[in-house]
């Protein structure tokens, strides 16, 4: 690993004066669930014109105060990141590839007009989180600790320009297997609804996406589907990806593709690992457009065997089926495929540190 000169500012630490006690955290940890339960701690640091990212500090997990006129309130300017800390076997802690993040956050800051946060500060403050709440590490099979950084504008004032003032957090979140018993094929539903334009923000973590895909997403839930499907907006025809998972595509020959990074898609770091594993499994993967009909077509012929989407949260789910309006169509066997499969137990043994890592993907900080 890169040794740098760069020295990092001190977090200052405010402990919980009443953390839950062992009892309360250990009912939790049976039992996570994804996304509703949070660790004791917080890490923040203040960011602010002239001034630059300032007062790093480790807080009791809690609710903040914002002025009603905050920006971010208002014009929505906001991004967020996403990523796992693994308990492994020898009682180590790591985190999967922090450093993608981290440069994955800095240009979405720079599409949303915000600050960029020194990549290697971004990796620090996830790391002081996890130190600071490492007793709440899940301890059901496939748990792990799901960080969520983020950055708000927190300045005060209503005219439409960049904020002055920023807000960063990282926030921690036990999270359970997300799929009981292994992954489930899931069904889609295939969307009217655009995600993102070219030129628009859909390469960018930003909230304002997830808001724009909560009604397509209830509309695929109230048709009996578990995720939504978005195409491209200029002829609705290309496949872009899910509401949060990027899609691949599963050839009988043995190649894999997956729609390009256009700009119009999220540039998953789940995406990108899978394509370095497909190609070390001796699969072709081609990053090139892949358009609906076809998708039915070569499911219905054979030619396409498997589909799966991917990202941190499920890492990697087959998808069984598929509805646009009345008409559906079955992939493969209609359950999850063996390249799918393989990749799945490739990436997620890199991840817990049990199969080797020739990436160096695995960021170990204890
Ligand atoms: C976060 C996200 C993904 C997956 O990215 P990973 O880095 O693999 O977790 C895919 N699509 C969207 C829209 C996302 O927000």
């Amino acid at each position: 690993m890169a040794t740098s000169a760069k020295t990092l500012p001190h977090f200052a630490r405010v402990a919980h004066p009443h953390p839950r006690d062992a009892a309360a955290r250990a009912a939790i940890l049976a039992n996570p669930g994804f996304g509703t339960q949070f660790s004791d701690h917080m890490v923040q640091i203040d960011y602010a014109e002239g001034q630059g990212w300032h007062n790093p500090r480790v807080l009791p997990y809690g609710p903040i105060a914002l002025d009603p006129a905050a920006a971010v309130l208002h014009y929505a300017q906001e991004i967020f990141e996403g990523l796992k800390a693994y308990r492994l076997d020898d009682g180590g802690i790591a985190l999967f590839r922090p450093h993608a993040n981290a440069a994955r956050f800095n240009a979405s800051a720079a599409r949303l007009a915000m600050p960029a946060l020194d990549e290697d500060l971004f990796v620090e403050a996830v790391r002081q989180q996890v130190l600071a709440d490492r007793d709440w590490f899940p301890t059901v099979e496939g748990g792990s600790l799901y960080l969520r950084p983020f950055m708000f504008a927190s300045e005060a004032f209503l005219g439409v320009r960049p904020s002055r003032a920023y807000t960063f957090l990282v926030i921690a979140s036990p999270a359970g297997n997300y799929f009981k018993s292994g992954a489930p094929a899931v069904s889609l539903w295939v969307s009217d609804y655009t995600r993102a334009a070219p030129g628009g923000t859909g390469a960018a973590k930003c909230g304002g996406n997830y808001a724009a895909s909560l009604v397509p997403t209830a509309e695929a839930f109230a048709r009996g589907h578990d995720q939504v499907l978005f195409l491209d907006a200029a002829e609705h025809r290309w496949i872009e990806e899910l509401g949060g998972m990027n899609l691949f595509f599963v050839m009988a020959d043995g190649s894999i593709v997956t729609p390009p990074l256009s700009g119009t898609i999220l540039p998953g770091i789940t995406r990108d690992s899978l394509i370095a594993l497909a190609r070390e499994e001796g699969l072709t993967v081609r990053e090139e457009r892949y358009a609906l009909d076809q998708w039915r077509d070569d499911a219905t012929s054979g030619r396409l065997t498997e589909t799966f989407a991917c990202g941190t949260a499920a890492v990697v789910t087959p998808v069984g089926r598929v509805t646009q309006g009345s008409s559906e169509f079955v992939i493969g066997s209609g359950g999850p495929g063996q390249v799918t499969q393989k990749l799945r137990q490739r990436l997620v043994g890199i991840q817990r540190g049990q199969a080797p890592d020739p990436h160096d993907w695995v960021h170990r900080i204890v």
